[in-house]
């Protein structure tokens, strides 16, 4: 599999193509166990731009994380058969299209049993990767790490979808188990007095991050393993850190978790059936030090050692 010519060992991070962990670039799935799926998609934004360029930054910045995870003790590419798949191809004109094309490239992937874990994009493309997941496993069960509750009703109304609204959608068509959906982290001024009661009666239990500083993230992780029973679809929103650790997103929410707090979260989900994964909202124009595409590429480098001791 090292034939890959743009991937030669032993380069140095700011050397050589950058795909994710210098993993051979490739569409063939054949007992491949993880694909990494690329999504420049933007135009479900709201305020400011730029997360088009998230997934070329992570895969940048992923070139710096050595293979071994020394928290877990497990080398995940040693464990995992894994590829860069490439990116969709988006139509940064129409969210409509785009949603359509990302849930045929992601059924395409995982039907084939191989794990998807995908780079954002805003938070719109959590969607049509959910519609995909669904239409394998049944509905699933959800973790979503983010400030918002992105459960809101659209702000236009001859477009239904943006970045704010995926999970109103996933719950309306019924994607989601009932009673399996948690979403952490979430915190900021709202639309109003409503919008967490909107969330709670649409499905959602909402934990503010009031409430993780409160208890604590092993607390949080308790509640979160005692929910989830069935497979188990993790989407984190890099701007569930706070602006101080993820300058480089769309919508800053101050107050947030630490970077440590959110590797914490991720890395507590071991012993769930998970099924699939992204990282959204990585605005790279935003960024200071790219500090932010760090922080998201080791997170996406945590779930990935988490597969890998699934796949034990
Ligand atoms: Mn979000
Ligand atoms: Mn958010």
């Amino acid at each position: 599999m090292n034939d890959n010519p743009a991937f030669g060992a032993g380069l140095q991070p700011f050397m050589g193509i950058p795909s994710f962990m210098r993993l051979p670039v490739s569409r063939e799935l054949k007992n491949v166990d993880v694909a990494i799926l690329g999504v420049p998609f933007d135009s479900g934004t709201s305020y400011r731009t730029g997360t088009r360029f998230g997934p070329r930054k992570i895969r940048e910045l992923s070139l710096l994380i050595w293979g071994h995870n020394s928290t877990l003790n497990v080398t995940p590419l040693k464990k995992l058969n894994v590829v860069d798949y490439g990116d969709v191809s988006v139509i940064p004109t129409s969210i409509e299209h785009t949603m359509t094309v990302i849930t045929k490239t992601a059924s395409e992937i995982i039907t084939s049993g191989t794990t998807l874990i995908t780079l954002g994009g805003d938070h719109s493309i959590a969607l049509p990767l959910l519609r995909a997941h669904a239409k394998k496993h049944g509905p699933v069960s959800l973790v979503h790490i983010d400030a918002h509750i992105d459960t809101w009703e659209s702000e236009f109304e001859a477009v239904p979808y943006s970045h704010g609204t995926p999970f109103r959608y996933a719950l309306q068509e019924g994607l989601i188990r009932t009673g399996e959906y948690v979403q952490i982290g979430i915190r900021g001024p709202l639309s109003g007095e409503n919008d967490y009661a909107d969330a709670a009666a649409l499905g959602a239990r909402t934990i503010t991050i009031h409430e993780v500083m409160e208890k604590g993230v092993p607390a949080i992780l308790k509640e979160v393993h005692e929910r989830m029973k069935g497979p188990t679809y993790v989407t984190v929103d890099i701007d569930s850190a706070d602006p101080a650790f993820a300058p480089g997103t769309g919508t800053p929410e101050v107050g947030g978790l630490t970077s440590y707090q959110l590797l914490q979260l991720v890395r507590g989900l071991h012993g769930l059936n998970l099924v699939g994964f992204d990282l959204v909202e990585v605005s790279p124009p935003y960024d200071h030090g790219d500090i932010t595409a760090i922080l998201a590429s080791n997170i996406v480098f945590e779930y990935l050692s988490l597969l890998a001791i699934k796949n034990g």
